[in-house]
Order: structure tokens, then C-alpha cells, then sequence
């Protein structure tokens, strides 16, 4: 109560501002992950690893737009190309070379991705990916996971009720195979595909066991499914995602995020035997149509990106720092004694309030969050921009000078909170 009361004295704009949205957008929202009690923050402007918002504070940020927002903001070479699609006329109705470019790059990194097609969000990517697959398997179902989540129609944790697209699913427990196997046992011969984050995002940033996910490639051989793997958030933890961590070999891949230079992007592709059912001289062709698949300022910004800036090695580095600022600010926890953690891989990762070991949703059961709130709230005072839910993601710009800051406002805030925590 305290802490609310406070935040909202600090920030009578971002208040206004919502309340003059709320006449218009539902609590004056438009993705549900930005909300929470008692407004959220409207921010104004984003440099490098910085934002301001509509009250003038300054912030580090630490979310990076969800994981997307790898460049940070206003990277030049991003702006430049985005620029230059501007002024080659921005939308031409047609192909450009800037497709197939983009493309090809992203093969270079995921060789798995025999063909691909590009969509404007992840959510589509899967979407798309189990059209692909229920239609080259000529079957219904689909083995999801509880606590995935593949996008907004496509959401299997807690958090409210969503409406799903209508296909048949099969929910199984994270990270326990046998449970997966008995699964597979009962559905096997109706099983389309084995849709699968190889670190649960939204869902906590609970990494799947490797050798879970090489059971599930082995599962999907046995009953003839495809193994999608949703790279959307993990496709950061190395220039070829997670399978090329892992050496794990999905049938198909689906993409979003960062790929588009931080603007709307997804990606789906894989086997040229499942995919070239999009090739459209096909008499059997599956449609894939969208306006904006091909929007010349993603494709300009994504190629830019990936070629000029994001190269392998400094994903390398970047997922480096991650690991290292990670260790620290567990560090913090364990030397108050208090029982919480980052969890996550590389540079994503996600607080929880307890220090019991994580390897699915059920793990999370009874966790209090209001003490996310609190730290959440304390660290905004301190100029920390996180999301309020816990989730942290570095961007390139946020190097050791930021860690110490994020590291320094963890431990003053644990200290002044301890009894509380
Ligand atoms: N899949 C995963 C693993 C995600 O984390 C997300 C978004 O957070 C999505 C899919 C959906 O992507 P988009 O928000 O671009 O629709």
C-alpha cells in the first residue's frame, strides 16, 4: 500500500495519461502484459538503454521491450535503414529484394530452416506453423505445454482465460518426460505436432532440461509428429537459438522479436518437404497471405540489424554479461538470506519469489506476489525499469557500468525491505 501510494504521488502524468486512454482502450490497454495496479508507467522517450517517461524520470531498462528490444534504443544503424526503406517509397505492393536478403540470413544462422515465410508476429509465426503441420500430417491434435505461451491465442499459463484457436490440445507437465511419453502413448497416432518453448518465456523463464528436449524429438520420430521449436524469445541465447546450443534438430522453427529490428516481425520455417506445401504453383498449396508479411521497413530493419550490428559474437557476449549479472543479483538474494531468484538463460531472466528449484508452472504454485510488487515498485524509485512481472532482457547497449547500477539497486532495496521479504 505503501509503495503504491508513493508511486502514485511520483507519477500524476502517466495516471493522467491513462485515464484520458480508458475513455478509449479497455483500462486504456492494448497488450495485456503492460498492465498493472495501480497504472502502469507511459514512458516518453528511449535512448541506448535508457528511457524517460511522461513525468521526466529517467530509467535503466532492463526489460528490453519484452526480450524484442536487443538493440536498445535508436541505434543508428537500425534508423538509417529503416530511413532508407522510407525513401525507396516504403510500401511497393509488391516483392523486394530486402525479402529473400532477410531470409537468407536468418537460414545462415538456422540451417534447420530449409524455407521460411515471414509473418508479422509470433503468434502468426506459430499459428502458421501448425497449419503447416496439421496439414502435412493430415492430423488434429497438438502436445502443448503448461505455462507455455505462444502468443496471444496460443496461451496455455494462468493469467485470466484466453481464447485459444480451436485445435485439439494436449497439455502436458514441462520438463517431465514420462509424463510427456504416457501422453504420446494415448494420442501418438492423432498427434499433428509437439509444440514446444525450449525455455518457457512467459511461463518464468524455466529452461527445459536438455535431455527433455531431445526425449521430445525422439517422441515426436516415434509417433510421427512434428517438433515445432517456438525460438521467439530463446533464438537470443545464440545466433542459431537454442537448438544450435543443444544440437537439437525441430522439424520446424518459429521466430519473432528481435529479428526485425524492433519492429513487428515472425518468422516459421523448417523441413522443405513440410514447408514447400506453401509454394503456390502447388495444385495442394496452403494460402499464407498477409498484408504486411513482407513490410519494407521490418525487412529493412531486420536485414540491418543482423548484418551490420547483431553478429553472432556479440550475441555471444551479450548472453555472457546476462549469466554474469545473474549470479550477482542471486548473489544479492543469498547474501540477505532472502528466499528468491532469477531464474532464465543467457540474457533473459525472470524473479521469482522463492528459491525452490523451478522446472514447470506447478512449481510456481503459492508464490507471493506481492513481494514482485514491492521490488518492483523500489526499484523504479531507483531509476530501474523492469517488467512487473519480474522479466529482465538486456540489450547491447546495457554493458558492466549497467549491471553494477541494477546490482547496487537490488541490494539497497533488499536491505531496506529484508524484514518484509
Ligand atoms: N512465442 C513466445 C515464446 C513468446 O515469448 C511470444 C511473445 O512474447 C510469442 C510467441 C508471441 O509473439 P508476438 O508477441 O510477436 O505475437
Amino acid at each position: 500500500v505503501e509503495a503504491t501510494a508513493r508511486y502514485r504521488a511520483r507519477n500524476p502524468a502517466s495516471e493522467r495519461l491513462l485515464n484520458e486512454a480508458a475513455d478509449v482502450l479497455p483500462a486504456g490497454n492494448t497488450r495485456s502484459v503492460l498492465f498493472y495496479s495501480p497504472f502502469p508507467l507511459y514512458m516518453a522517450r528511449g535512448e541506448g538503454c535508457h528511457l524517460w517517461d511522461a513525468d521526466g524520470h529517467r530509467y535503466l531498462d532492463a526489460l528490453g521491450e519484452f526480450t524484442a528490444g536487443i538493440y536498445g534504443h535508436s541505434n543508428p544503424v537500425i534508423q538509417q535503414a529503416i530511413v532508407a526503406a522510407l525513401q525507396d517509397g516504403l510500401s511497393l505492393s509488391s516483392h523486394t529484394a530486402r525479402e529473400a536478403a532477410l531470409a537468407h540470413e536468418i537460414q545462415r544462422r538456422f540451417p534447420g530452416m530449409a524455407l521460411l515465410r515471414f509473418t508479422n508476429s509470433g503468434t502468426e509465426a506459430n499459428l502458421m506453423a501448425l497449419a503447416a503441420a496439421t496439414a502435412h500430417t493430415g492430423r488434429r491434435k497438438v502436445l502443448v505445454f503448461n505455462g507455455a505461451y505462444h502468443g496471444g491465442v496460443l496461451s496455455f499459463g494462468g493469467g485470466g482465460s484466453p481464447v485459444n484457436v480451436p485445435h485439439d490440445f494436449v497439455v502436458a507437465p514441462y520438463n517431465d518426460l514420462d509424463a510427456v511419453r504416457a501422453l504420446v502413448q494415448a494420442h501418438g497416432p492423432q498427434l499433428a505436432a509437439i509444440l514446444i518453448e525450449p525455455m518457457l518465456g512467459a511461463g518464468g523463464c524455466i529452461p527445459a532440461a536438455p535431455a527433455f528436449l531431445h526425449g521430445l524429438r525422439a517422441l515426436a520420430d516415434e509417433c510421427g509428429a512434428l517438433l515445432i521449436l517456438d525460438e521467439v524469445m530463446t533464438s537470443r541465447l545464440s545466433g542459431g537459438g537454442r537448438q544450435a546450443l543443444l544440437g537439437l534438430k525441430p522439424d520446424l522453427t518459429t521466430l519473432g522479436k528481435y529479428f526485425g529490428g524492433g519492429l513487428s516481425f515472425g518468422a516459421f520455417g523448417g523441413r522443405a518437404d513440410v514447408m514447400s506445401r506453401f509454394d503456390p504453383r502447388r495444385p495442394d498449396a496452403l494460402g499464407h497471405a498477409g498484408t504486411f508479411n513482407n513490410n519494407a521497413l521490418t525487412m529493412a530493419a531486420g536485414l540491418a540489424g543482423l548484418t551490420q550490428v547483431l553478429t553472432p559474437a556479440a550475441l555471444d557476449a551479450l548472453n555472457q554479461r546476462g549469466e554474469r549479472l545473474r549470479e550477482r543479483l542471486n548473489g544479492v538474494f543469498t547474501r540477505h538470506a532472502v528466499g528468491l531468484q532469477f531464474t532464465g538463460l543467457g540474457s533473459v531472466m525472470q524473479l521469482h519469489a522463492t528459491d525452490r528449484p523451478l522446472r514447470n508452472a506447478a512449481d510456481l504454485a503459492g508464490t507471493d506476489d506481492r513481494i514482485k510488487a514491492l521490488l518492483f515498485f523500489d526499484l523504479l524509485e531507483r531509476g530501474i525499469f523492469l517488467a512487473r512481472r519480474g522479466l529482465v532482457a538486456l540489450s547491447l547497449p546495457f554493458g558492466e557500468t549497467q549491471a553494477d547500477e541494477f546490482v547496487t539497486a537490488l541490494d539497497a532495496v533488499v536491505a531496506a525491505r529484508r524484514p518484509l521479504l
